[in-house]
Order: structure tokens, then sequence, then C-alpha cells
């Protein structure tokens, strides 16, 4: 709350009176920090990788570029750096134009249990390489639902990514898909993971927030895949929600609505 108070003067009468003027700026103030933090976690996290580029050309042009095992492992470092930043930099420009709604949705008939399939085959190698069984569970009666397909790939390549990286080899995640009611499909994606402690849960889907931040950035994150997933699911009319047990494991549902009716959620 701001509170402004002007003087009121008569002439020759000195002041008469006080007008006092309170005015409400918790929201806009809230905004105003918000921005602020984004803005320093931008330059931080954009920061970072050009650092670590900075001195490993610098050890490169010192000699390091003469031994050759030691220059192949430098060139890689900075060759990681670099793809990290291209990824922050592609997130960022998605958040922004989904902020601005100029991600327009491209609603099509999509197969359900096809789309999850296809989640599940593009991770097949990662899964693979740490041991970890995939399965797609549709339940029967679900077959086709409108939505962007190249959007919502995004967010559940997002969900399946974090369930892969946060998950030790040989654990287990399990795709699922279920009807709530006629108006709603909730998919979810389940794994056998670290988990979250429950002090972070509410700000998980929070921009550039994570739980450990040495862990996500060393595993390639960018801190924005589920930010990136709850604004397009909210542009599709839906919800997501995330559950997680500390060294359990972590269950995120995606809510859509089954129902369209003129490209609107009914
Ligand atoms: P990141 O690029 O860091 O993975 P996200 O926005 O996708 O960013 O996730 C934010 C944070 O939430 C992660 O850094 C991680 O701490 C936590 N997280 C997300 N998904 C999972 C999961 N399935 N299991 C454990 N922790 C998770």
């Amino acid at each position: 709350m701001r509170v402004t108070f002007t003087p009121i003067r008569r002439r020759d009468k000195g002041i008469s009176g006080t007008i006092a003027v309170l005015q409400d700026v918790t929201e806009q103030e809230r905004l105003e920090q918000s921005r602020r933090e984004f803005v320093a976690n931008v330059s931080h996290e954009l920061r970072t990788p050009l650092t670590t580029i900075k001195s490993y050309t610098e050890a490169l042009d010192d000699g390091a570029m003469e031994e050759q095992e030691l220059g192949q492992r430098f060139v890689g470092v900075i060759r990681n750096e670099t793809e990290r930043m291209i990824r922050l930099v592609t997130d960022l420009l998605h958040l922004s134009r989904l902020d601005s709604n100029q991600a327009p949705l491209r609603r099509q008939q999509t197969g359900v249990h096809e789309m999850l399939e296809e989640v599940a085959d593009r991770f097949s190698f990662q899964l693979r390489s740490k041991s970890i069984r995939a399965e797609v569970h549709v339940e029967k009666g679900i077959d086709t639902i409108l939505l962007d397909r190249d959007q919502i790939d995004q967010v559940f390549d997002n969900l399946v990514s974090n369930a892969i990286k946060y998950t030790l080899d040989g654990g287990k995640i399990v795709i699922s898909a279920r009807r709530l009611d006629t108006a709603a499909i909730a998919i979810s994606v389940k794994d056998t993971g670290i988990g979250i402690p429950k002090k972070d849960l509410n700000r998980i889907f929070e921009r550039f927030y994570r739980v450990d931040k040495a862990r996500s950035r060393n595993m390639g994150g960018t801190g924005l895949g589920l930010s990136i997933a709850r604004e397009i699911v909210k542009a599709h009319g839906g919800s997501i929600s995330l559950d997680s047990e500390l060294n359990e494991g972590t269950t995120v549902t995606v809510l859509l609505p089954a129902l369209i009716e003129d490209g609107e959620p009914v």
C-alpha cells in the first residue's frame, strides 16, 4: 500500500487540511519484482556458459591446443555450453511467444495412444542407455482429442525428458491416459526417480526454479521446461499439476478438455 499526503493550502490561511491518497500497489510491485527477478535470472543463466566458454578458449589459446587429448576435451566443453545457450535462448523465445499469444493453436484430431507411444519412441535411446523401462497405458474408449500436436508434443517431451533425467538407472516410467469425466482427459507421466522435496513443490512451475541448480545445469536443463509446459497446457484450456515423494518418484498430470466445440473448450 502506498500512501501520499498532499497539504491543502488556502491563500493567507496556511495549511487547512491534508489529502491522503491510499494506493494499492501490491500487485504492481509483485509484477515489477518478478520482472526484475526474471531479467536477473536470464542474465545469470547466459553469463554462466559464456564465462565457461571464455575461460576454456583462453586455456586453448594458452597452450592446451597443443595437447591433442586435452584440446579435444576443452572443445567438447565449449560445444556443450554453446548448445545449452542455444537451448536456453530457444526456450526463452518460445516462452515469450506464448506470453504474447503469438503461438496460435493449430488444433487437429490426434490419436492419444499413437501420440504417447511416439513420445516414448523419441526417447528410446536415452531410456535404453539408463536401462529405464517405459510403459504406455491408455484407458479403453479414449480415441482422439483435438489439440495442437506440435505444442503438446513439446509438453510431453519436456515431462518425459525430466522423468529420465531425474530417475536413476534401472527405474521405470509410466505414461498413462484416463478419462476423468466426459469433459476431460488426464495424461500423466510417472517416474520412480529422486522426487522433489515438499518445500519446493509450490514453486516448481516458476521460471528458472530448480531444486538443485548445479544438477539441472549439468544435465543440460534450462529451468524453463515446466514453465513452458504449463503455458502450453493453459493455452489449451487445461491444467497441469505435480505430485512427488522424495526418493520415491514424481507424477506430473496434464488435464486436457476432451470436448471441443468451434475450436474452444466447452
Ligand atoms: P530443468 O531444465 O531444470 O529440468 P524444469 O522446468 O523442467 O527445468 O524443471 C524444474 C525443476 O523441477 C528441475 O530442475 C528439477 O529440480 C525438478 N523436476 C522436474 N521434473 C522432475 C522429476 N520428474 N523428478 C524430480 N525432479 C523434477
